[in-house]
């Protein structure tokens, strides 16, 4: 049988069949794989570690005719914090879901790989300092969202054309034109949703591509969470899907902020994987 090494963050797991697993993986260039990890469920499954959710790993699969196999795997980061941190890990299955979300089964999406896991990293590393993980998920959005080309605009009104800055501030977000609107353009845009000088701050520093630049950023958290409103009104009008993950639905106020994060099912592989997902095999 035909096989081929990868090096790939795992984003989810299902149940599959009596003792295996459906891997959902993205490999370096940024390509989502599906992938069967037979018997992976048996006690001492030499597959088991290496493929926990999050886990950075080397793998050799071989090809089957409908889905592919994995017949081995090497750890190479276990991102091990991740599953210390209750938030850390409803972040880091945010960002999975952003990943599928961002990435097509079979094709390439080039700078995804390198935003997932960079932002993974930092996750498992922030020892439950919400705000830090705050910031990152809004870089994880912004970054995805800009090398997709669906990127907020924010430099200039997208109602009247001027450049947004100290002298011409912005005033609202508008889903439909995609981008900041000013403070004389926005009574013309009732649809529009509030965005401050602070908010619209933050948004432009942690688009930039080096992730340092969202670690180092400091912001009341009443600020990140002004500017989470925008980049969940942006990303549903967008992608045109919901998200599920509890990190976006504390933004959307169903989950009080603070309050206890429960660990979602799917993304431990101890269930829930059920018809109701979008890429099965
Ligand atoms: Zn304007």
């Amino acid at each position: 049988m035909p096989t081929y090494k990868l090096e790939a963050i795992v984003l989810r797991t299902r149940e599959y069949g009596e003792t295996d697993r459906l891997v959902t993986l993205l490999d370096r260039d940024g390509v989502r794989r599906t992938a069967l990890a037979k018997g992976v469920r048996r006690p001492r499954s030499s597959l088991a570690a290496g493929l926990q959710p999050f886990t950075y790993s080397r793998l050799l699969l071989w090809r089957g005719r409908s889905l592919d196999g994995i017949s081995q795997v090497q750890v190479i980061d276990g991102l091990r914090g991740l599953r210390e941190d209750l938030h850390a890990f409803a972040a880091a299955t945010y960002v999975a879901e952003l990943a599928e979300a961002f990435t097509q089964e079979g094709a390439p999406s080039p700078g995804v790989f390198n935003v997932v896991l960079g932002v993974l990293r930092e996750l498992a590393a922030s020892r439950g300092d919400g705000q830090a993980q705050a910031v990152l998920l809004r870089h994880a959005e912004m970054r995805l969202l800009d090398l997709a080309g669906l990127g907020i605009e924010l430099d200039r009104c997208l109602a009247c054309g001027r450049e947004l800055g100290p002298g011409h501030p912005p005033a609202g977000y508008s889903a439909e034109l995609g981008g900041a609107v000013c403070a004389a353009c926005r009574p013309g845009r009732p649809g529009a949703s509030p965005l401050d000088p602070a908010a619209w701050q933050v948004l432009r520093r942690v688009r930039l591509p080096a992730l340092q630049a969202a670690r180092r950023l400091r912001v009341e958290p009443e600020v990140i969470r002004r500017a989470a409103e925008i980049t969940a009104t942006h990303l549903v009008y967008n992608l045109g899907r919901p998200f599920r993950s509890p990190a976006f639905l504390a933004i959307l106020g169903e989950v009080k902020a603070g309050g206890p994060v429960r660990v979602p099912e799917a993304a431990t592989g101890t269930g829930g994987g059920d018809g109701q997902r979008r890429n099965g095999p």
